[in-house]
């Protein structure tokens, strides 16, 4: 759909390559972020050391890589990126870490799914940059302290409450990213239109803004799309109309909604009477993972005031039923 997370192809990955900024002063939006990071890397570079950990956490396709990749490129040191479920074995961090040169940065994404052994090893190389390791088996193992240069983890996970104290308590810098704004939307399919070499019209990109659900990575994988539909239309310049056509066309309404948005919440309604509903309940009726609810669908939802949380489950409000046409039912109130 288009939601899916982390892209998948060559060419898409490519796409996203391109379409990085490389500075904070390129990365548009977030601006308390930038702020504070700014004034970090100052400091840790004046006084040349490496900078402080950082924990990145919100819904996907916010930028949190993107974000990554800036600061090691304004600190001007390497980026190694890898994620929690790719590093299996402490062998496997051991081999990440042995590649750091002073100050570089190593990136985790979903840093909450590293295996328990690997976060522990984590615990000394974050504060006092050693591990401590056991070479060898039997009656020839034996410890080696392992020491490493400064080094800066740069962790991201969907959700900070995923993470376990003692690993969250190792980060000094903690950043939640917010879903953009329909100004900030605007600005970055604008910028990606320019990469693309497309012109896009001022309602055109105001139009695919608002169905970007906040995040840049929709708000680029939707002006992909449209910008398709633009070509084979003959159109010189995207405009309102052939967004909304093809925006139709893939099942995304005006206030981003897709298709498995609209059965979870007709589900609710006609199922449940809009709720309290339990999560699982809700994934299990329509046929997905609670995990997908819960990090991609449900946050925009409850940020647009489509559902509120209740101790006894989920909640449909009112402005869902009118958005989608439905009258609420009055024995509700
Ligand atoms: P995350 O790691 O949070 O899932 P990414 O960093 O992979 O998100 O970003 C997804 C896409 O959105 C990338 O193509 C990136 O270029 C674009 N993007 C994200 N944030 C910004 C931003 N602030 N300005 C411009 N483009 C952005």
């Amino acid at each position: 759909g288009i939601l899916s997370d982390h892209p998948s192809g060559e060419e898409e990955s490519q796409v996203e390559i391109t379409l990085r900024p490389q500075k904070l002063k390129e990365y548009i939006g977030q601006p308390k972020i930038k702020h504070e990071l700014e004034v970090y890397i100052k400091a840790a570079q004046s006084r040349e050391e490496a900078l402080d950990h950082v924990l990145l956490y919100g819904p996907p396709g916010l930028g949190k890589t993107t974000l990554a990749m800036v600061i090691a490129n304004e600190m001007g040191v390497n980026i190694k990126t890898t994620s929690g479920p790719a590093i299996e074995k402490p062998g496997d961090l051991v081999a990440l870490l042995n590649e750091l040169k002073p100050g570089d940065v190593l990136f985790v994404d979903e840093i909450h799914r590293l295996p328990k052994v690997v976060e522990e090893m984590l615990y000394s190389a974050m504060e006092d940059y050693y591990i401590d390791i056991v070479i060898g088996e039997g009656p020839t193992a034996h410890p080696v302290h392992f020491p490493l240069p400064p080094f800066t983890l740069i962790g991201a996970t969907t959700r900070a409450g995923m993470l376990s104290a003692p690993l969250r308590d190792r980060f000094g810098i903690v950043e939640h990213m917010n879903y953009y704004t329909q100004d900030e939307l605007t600005k970055i399919i604008f910028r990606s239109a320019k990469i693309f070499h497309t012109s896009i019209q001022d309602e055109g990109a105001h139009e695919l803004s608002l169905r970007s659900r906040g995040t840049p990575r929709i708000a680029n994988r939707l002006l992909k799309r449209v910008r398709d539909f633009a070509q084979v239309a003959g159109k010189q310049s995207i405009d309102s109309a052939i967004v909304k056509q093809a925006l139709s066309l893939l099942q995304v309404d005006d206030r981003g909604l897709d298709e498995i948005d609209r059965k979870m919440l007709l589900t609710m309604i006609n199922f449940y009477h809009g709720g309290p509903v339990g999560l699982k309940t809700i994934a299990a009726n329509i046929g997905e993972e609670t995990n997908t609810i819960e990090e991609m669908y449900e946050p925009y939802l409850l940020q647009i005031g489509f559902i509120s949380r209740t101790p006894r489950g989920r909640l449909v409000t009112p402005t869902a039923y009118e958005h989608l046409g439905i009258e609420y039912p009055t024995d509700k109130n």
